[in-house]
């Protein structure tokens, strides 16, 4: 990347070439077969714990090593690059605790976040419904207060890493006369009683990852799991998408610079007409369009993370323009590469625009012309975004929805890591042999099943 407008630190640049190393020796091998037989990237969990990369994003008083939002998104990325599947764990590792991180007491934090610096678990964000995808705020899961206790009923779907992780960001109704300023956030253990997680959601792309419903059947948790005030629950839920969003970007970036790597190598590679086909300057061209597409997008994600540290509000208007970019570069690899074991090729780009803070959400946050009937009278902060989705529209996910009274099997904890050491970012590649937890721990074994039927109607009116 250009130091001209935007320079790394050293640490940053550290920081890249390590995850890059540990991506492509530990985790891009896998790539293809995830894919090929959606099934959760183990191999990136124990690499990514063991380099203490699966949460850089926690501070350093919960014991994280504190790592910056450019940071964070570089991690993302470089291991996009490889395997869009598992970027997921550092993404979503970090959306599933910044509510927490952004309000919730000392008390919880000091609960929750150590367990996921280290590695020993892992967090998911539970804000969607069935009914309730883009109108959040219409959600109807609900949380009720029974002496000290929080009791949860309803259902959540499309929840990124259910199953796998052990806590969970759950936004659910306390008012419901109050509409979003009746919605709170706690803090879920897959532990607490009544806490299910529903059916697998089958997917075109980034099908190592766990997509799953979540079920809530009178899931009583302690009081103080509440994030935050009462009735500030939609406020933290957005002000967490205004954090991640970037972090979003930064997958779809590293997807396509994987994507143009490839077609790089391809076109080198491939002979027509006595010349390899990258001697040809219509390729040049196209692979000269395509570098400079992704350094373009790179440059605004990282510019949209580097807002987001210093607090810059209502700059996510560029996001949008991010649109469609990525598409291209994946395009000619599928045309002249198919698929090279990073993963599925251009069926990656069929699902980016479905995520969490992706560009047609933020395109009508930003104009106001656009809102249609957002229910938001909460506050908010602008969007610090940056997604390079394609605006493509996929529908395959309801397709499996039908599939909700299935009881899903719910994993162990995530392998238990090494944790980073120093409060700074010093990552340490161990040896394959490693014989830490990861090893033989219990999450790398199969998901076991629950034990007992989920209620069909776990919902709360
Ligand atoms: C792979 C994957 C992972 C996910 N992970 C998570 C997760 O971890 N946690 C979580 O909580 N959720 C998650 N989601 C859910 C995701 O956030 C929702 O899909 C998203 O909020 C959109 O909701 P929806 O799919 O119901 O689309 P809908 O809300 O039904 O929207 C359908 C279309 O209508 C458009 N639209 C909607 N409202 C308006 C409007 N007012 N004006 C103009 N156009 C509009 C939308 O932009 C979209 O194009 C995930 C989804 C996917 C696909």
């Amino acid at each position: 990347m250009s130091d001209a407008l935007f320079a790394l630190t050293d640490e940053q640049r550290m920081i890249r070439d390590v995850v890059r190393q540990i991506c492509e020796d530990q985790i891009q091998p896998h790539a293809a077969d995830v894919d090929e037989n959606e099934r959760f990237p183990v191999e990136a969990l124990k690499a990514l714990n063991e380099g203490g990369f699966s949460a850089v994003h926690v501070p350093e008083e919960y014991g994280g090593a504190g790592a910056d939002p450019v940071s964070v998104c570089i991690v993302i990325e470089e291991v996009a690059r490889v395997c869009a599947s598992s970027s997921l764990i550092p993404a979503v590792n970090k959306l599933g605790t910044m509510g927490l991180i952004l309000a919730g007491s000392e008390e919880l934090k000091h609960k929750v976040l150590p367990s996921i610096a280290s590695g020993e678990a892992m967090a998911s964000y539970a804000l969607s419904e069935r009914e309730a995808g883009s109108d959040a705020g219409a959600m109807t899961t609900a949380a009720v207060r029974d002496g000290e206790d929080w009791v949860l009923n309803g259902s959540k779907c499309w929840i990124t890493n259910g199953g796998w992780s052990t806590w969970y960001t759950v936004m659910a109704v306390t008012d419901p006369s109050k509409g979003p300023r009746g919605i709170s956030a706690f803090m879920v253990h897959k532990d607490d009683p009544g806490f299910v997680v529903g059916s697998h959601e089958k997917k075109l792309g980034i099908r190592g990852s766990s997509t799953t419903e979540l079920h809530f059947e009178d899931c009583r948790i302690p009081g103080d799991r509440i994030i935050g005030a009462e009735g500030t629950g939609f406020k933290t839920a957005l002000q967490t998408l205004d954090h991640t969003r970037p972090t979003i970007g930064a997958q779809a970036l590293g997807i396509a610079q994987g994507a143009l790597d490839a077609a790089v190598a391809y076109a080198k590679e491939r002979s027509q007409f006595g010349k390899r086909i990258a001697d040809f300057q219509a390729i040049q061209f196209m692979l000269a369009d395509m570098a400079m597409k992704v350094e373009g997008a790179r440059l605004m994600v990282y510019a949209a993370a580097a807002m987001g540290e210093r607090a810059v509000h209502g700059q996510a208007r560029a996001q949008a323009r991010l649109h469609g970019q990525r598409v291209e570069v994946l395009r000619l690899r599928y045309r002249h590469g198919g698929d090279d074991g990073r993963g599925a090729g251009a069926r990656w780009v069929r699902l980016h625009p479905r995520l969490p803070g992706r560009a047609d959400d933020a395109r009508r946050e930003d104009h106001p012309d656009l809102r249609g009937h957002q229910p938001d009278p909460a506050p908010r902060h602008g969007s610090v975004a940056a997604d390079l989705s394609t605006g493509q529209r996929v529908g395959a996910l309801r397709v499996s929805s039908a599939g909700r009274s299935r009881r899903r099997r719910r994993p162990a904890d995530a392998a238990r890591p090494r944790p980073m050491p120093g409060s700074r970012i010093a990552p340490r590649r161990r040896p394959s042999s490693s014989s830490g937890a990861a090893d033989r721990g219990p999450a790398l074994a199969p998901p076991r099943p629950t034990s007992r039927p989920r209620r069909a109607a776990a919902r709360a009116g």
